[in-house]
């Protein structure tokens, strides 16, 4: 019987790039048991060895970028620029932890009110598991990676079945930074296996950015063996416009924000909201941006249209535009699949989407835009509030404390007022409700695995 494969596939053509053995049994124990040993002697590396060996780690990214970015790009279709942006705050990430950590991980004295003093200590607390996704290989392992390994954690990663280059060469440039043996480990792992991993009692935490099925599953296991969990999942993030002095600018920055990664972001704005007296002129000037594309090789300077990561994302974002016309919508540019051997699909806009259908609950992965009409800011708050996800929100008006007002009332991990989502190596990023539950980045993503242990001496 031949070994299971994870295919490297370049989403622009079809090609099959490579092709990577899955992991058997006895490799996935080997995993936990190399990042288990290696606990030790990680845990007990002074702080400042550690950040030695994750800045050099951010330094090779920058060193080894052109190759990174064809890897990325190559492996998931992004435009290169884009990958090469993936790039530089991964090592923006890691260079952050390797410089604040010593600071977050300090001694915390404890207010006992004249009484025995005490102290919390921050310790890590052994071998973590991440089960990583394929729409931001690098970036969405670094988020975990870096303030983890900075703590004293070891890591066990099981990437997206869609990107095992990525993942090799994520593995072997932690090697070439210096990290001992185990401190990181990739793993083919299948979805059992994963259960397998976090059923494992040297395992003492696990991460997961994905979906929301994947997310209840891993969290299902992580429920039923005690493990502590945090979860990244999809979002279907509201952008509100309540007024513009300049709806063409407005529609332009709508544009390339929704369009960034090709509709692949969990913090994407799928749902705009646009006020009554601008709704018309915003809907039609962005008809005309969502019909000018130029579909090519992602590593093409010149193309702005990529390919979904994968033949399979392709059809269901066409599968999800049909099911929302079936509903009721109106398609007013795009919907299909654009003909020829890559996963392309039309950059599509939906209007006229109506509650509890297709295009107003489900997060379309993909350059979808859907546009709803308010009267009111009332209208928009309740609308934006009107979904199953809590991730991230964008409030803009000419008049800042009224965006500010709205922005208050809109249930979000990440509210926005007059500039566009952003993820920085310094601002905390997840959260609530089905969009998950934990922070990453920034002070908050190193307090996730840690053991807070208090301390007090007579
Ligand atoms: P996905 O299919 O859920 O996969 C994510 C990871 O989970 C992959 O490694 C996948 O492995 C694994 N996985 C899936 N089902 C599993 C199960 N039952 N047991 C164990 N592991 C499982 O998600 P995706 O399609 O790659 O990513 C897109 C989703 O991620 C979107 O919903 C997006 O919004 C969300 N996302 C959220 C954030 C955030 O920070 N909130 C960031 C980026 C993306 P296989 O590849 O082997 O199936």
């Amino acid at each position: 019987q031949t070994q299971p494969t994870s295919a490297s596939i370049n989403p622009a053509t079809g090609e099959v790039l490579a092709e990577f053995a899955k992991a058997d049994d006895a490799q996935v124990a080997q995993a936990v048991d190399a990042a288990d040993s290696a606990f030790t002697g990680w845990s007990k590396t002074p702080i400042a060895e550690r950040a030695k060996v994750i800045a050099r780690v951010a330094e090779i990214y920058k060193e080894r970028l052109p190759e990174l970015v064809e890897t990325i790009s190559q492996e998931m279709g992004k435009r290169a620029r884009e990958a090469k942006g993936e790039v530089i705050i991964s090592s923006l990430i890691m260079k952050y932890y390797a410089e604040h950590a010593e600071r977050m991980l300090a001694d915390e004295p404890v207010e006992t009110f004249g009484t025995l003093p005490a102290v919390v200590q921050r310790r890590p607390l052994g071998a973590l598991l991440g089960v990583m996704p394929w729409n931001f290989p690098l970036y969405q392992v670094v988020r975990f990676a870096a303030p983890n390994l900075m703590a004293g954690n070891t890591i066990v990663l099981k990437h997206a079945d869609s990107c095992p280059r990525t993942a090799t060469v994520i593995e072997e440039i932690f090697a070439e930074a210096g990290l001992p043996t185990g401190a990181y480990v990739k793993v083919f792992a299948s979805h059992q296996q994963v259960d397998d991993i976090i059923a494992d009692p040297r395992i003492h935490g696990v991460s997961l950015t994905g979906s929301e099925g994947a997310g209840a599953s891993v969290a299902q296991s992580a429920g039923k063996h005690l493990k502590k969990v945090v979860l990244e999942l999809g979002g279907s993030d509201p952008y509100l416009v309540l007024d513009s002095e300049d709806v063409a600018e407005s529609v332009d920055t709508a544009y390339e924000i929704r369009m960034m990664n090709m509709g692949q972001a969990c913090n994407g704005p799928k749902r705009m909201i646009v006020m009554s007296d601008i709704y018309d002129a915003f809907v039609e000037k962005l008809r005309e941006r969502v019909l000018e594309y130029s579909a090519g090789d992602p590593l093409d300077k010149e193309t702005t249209l990529a390919p979904l990561s994968s033949q399979q994302a392709a059809n269901t974002f066409v599968d999800q535009i049909e099911r929302a016309e079936a509903d009721g919508a109106t398609v007013l540019a795009g919907g299909g699949h654009i003909e020829g051997p890559g996963a392309y699909v039309e950059p599509t806009l939906l209007v006229d989407v109506k509650p509890g259908t297709v295009a107003y609950s489900e997060e379309i992965f993909g350059p979808a835009f859907v546009v709803f009409r308010v009267e009111s800011d009332d209208a928009a708050v309740a609308l934006a509030n009107d979904t199953d996800f809590g991730l991230g929100a964008t409030v803009f008006s000419t008049d800042v404390e009224r965006a500010r007002r709205v922005g208050d009332e809109i249930n979000a991990g990440m509210v926005f007022v007059n500039n566009v989502e952003e993820s920085r190596e310094f601002l905390p990023f997840g959260g609530i409700k089905r969009s998950g539950f934990g922070r990453e980045l920034g002070p908050w993503g190193i307090e996730e695995f840690l053991n807070k242990r208090l301390v007090r001496v007579k």
